[in-house]
């Protein structure tokens, strides 16, 4: 049985008192609940503080990126080893921003995979098609590429502890979101496309849903049976609509 995650990526937002007062909301709120793993990916900047405020919680966190380097001369970058060290145990992996803003490549992401996978951080691989490939029905044909190149790199192993969030690019950040049944249909893909290579990881991979999802479309995604949970961008920085998409997988 896979177990529900709801990711919140705050991208580039946020400050001390802004992130102190969002942790306290949904921390006080989450802990009681054992059925979801909550996860935030704070701006890097903040892990400290974020890892000072969870010591005692079960709310894990994970960052936006990672250099595929393991240290020395990249001015800005940071490493899997300095994420370790401040307790970090997620790392969000192409997702659609960088690919298009900072032009990651598939082989970039697929080595920051392979060193995310050495340093046992979960990578969480971003995958997804856009607004002109889905209307020339090129969708599945464009993730499974995505996900070829790091099974090519990294190996199928590389995906027992990972997890993959589609997330049409189309529907980050636009309000538009990806029907229940478009989104199962593109989940269901990605386990065939995994089961070709090693059924249990197909089975067990938890593979999430992201593009404006709120409060109100969320139940409906999470009804899918291939649907693990969310990564939620806009409603993560607000701590009621992010409680309030925890709560509609229960
Ligand atoms: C994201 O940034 O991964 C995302 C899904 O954003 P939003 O929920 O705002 O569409």
């Amino acid at each position: 049985m896979r177990q529900a995650l709801i990711i919140g990526n705050w991208k580039m937002n946020g400050n001390l008192a802004e992130n102190d007062e969002l942790l306290n909301t949904i921390s006080k709120s989450y802990d009681s609940n054992d059925e979801i793993e909550v996860v935030v990916c704070p701006p890097s900047i903040y892990m400290a503080q974020i890892s000072q405020q969870l010591l005692n919680s079960k709310i894990k966190y994970g960052a936006q990126n990672v250099s595929a380097n393991r240290n020395g001369a990249f001015t800005g970058e940071v490493s899997t080893a300095m994420l370790h060290d401040l307790g970090c145990s997620y790392v969000l992996l192409g997702h659609s921003e960088r690919r298009c803003l900072n032009h990651e490549s598939d082989e970039q992401i697929a080595d920051k995979f392979s060193a995310a996978v050495q340093a046992e951080i979960t990578p969480v691989l971003c995958v997804g098609e856009t607004l002109t490939q889905r209307q020339s029905k090129e969708t599945f044909l464009v993730i499974a590429e995505q996900i070829s190149i790091i099974i090519e790199e990294v190996g199928i192993k590389g995906f027992e502890h990972a997890v993959i969030a589609y997330e049409p690019i189309w529907a980050i950040g636009t309000g538009e979101t990806a029907s229940p049944e478009q989104a199962q249909a593109v989940h269901a893909q990605i386990r065939r496309q995994l089961a070709e290579h090693d059924l249990n990881i197909s089975k067990n991979i938890q593979v999430i849903y992201g593009g404006s999802v709120n409060a109100d479309n969320a139940k409906a995604l999470f009804a899918q049976q291939d649907v693990d949970g969310a990564l939620v961008g806009g409603s993560s920085l607000n701590a009621d609509d992010f409680l309030n998409i925890c709560k509609a997988y229960n």
